[in-house]
C-alpha cells in the first residue's frame, strides 16, 4: 500500500487503477470518491476502514456469487430438458416412421400397430414441448 508515487510517469501508469470496493467501478487513482456510486475511495488506515473495506469485498463477492448461482442453472436445466424430450420425440417419430414402412413391406398388422404407438407417442412429446415453449 504505497502513497501517491512521486513522479507524473508512475502517476499516468496507474491511470484506471482503482477498483471501488463497493461496485467494482474502475476510477482514476485521483479520485476520492467511486465515480459510479461515490463511495469514498480514500485508502484511510485503521481498523475501522479495514473492516469497511472487508464488508464491502465480502458484499461484492456475494453478489457476484448471487448472481452466478441464481440466474444460469435455472435457465439451462429447463433448455437442456427441452432438447432431451425434443431428441426422444424425434426418435420415436423416426423409429415409428421406420417400423411404418417395414410393416408396409410384410403387411403385418402387429408392426403397424407399434409404429402406429410409437409415432402417436413421439408426436405426443413433440406437441406437448411446443405448446409449452
Ligand atoms: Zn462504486
Amino acid at each position: 500500500m504505497m502513497d501517491q508515487p512521486e513522479n507524473e510517469d508512475a502517476v499516468d501508469q496507474n491511470l484506471d487503477d482503482r477498483l471501488c470496493l463497493n461496485c467494482g467501478f474502475p476510477n482514476r487513482n485521483s479520485d476520492t470518491h467511486c465515480m459510479f456510486c461515490r463511495t469514498s475511495l480514500v485508502e484511510a488506515t485503521g481498523l475501522v476502514s479495514w473492516m469497511r473495506q472487508a464488508y464491502y469485498v465480502l458484499k461484492w463477492r456475494w453478489q457476484l456469487k448471487q448472481k452466478r448461482a441464481g440466474k444460469k442453472p435455472a435457465e439451462r436445466m429447463p433448455f437442456l430438458r427441452g432438447v432431451g424430450y425434443f431428441l426422444l420425440g424425434a426418435l420415436l417419430s423416426g423409429a415409428g416412421l421406420y417400423a411404418f414402412s417395414a410393416a408396409l413391406d410384410t403387411s403385418s398388422f402387429s408392426k403397424v400397430l407399434i409404429a402406429v404407438l410409437l409415432l402417436l407417442y413421439g408426436g405426443f412429446i413433440l406437441k406437448n414441448l411446443i405448446a409449452k415453449n
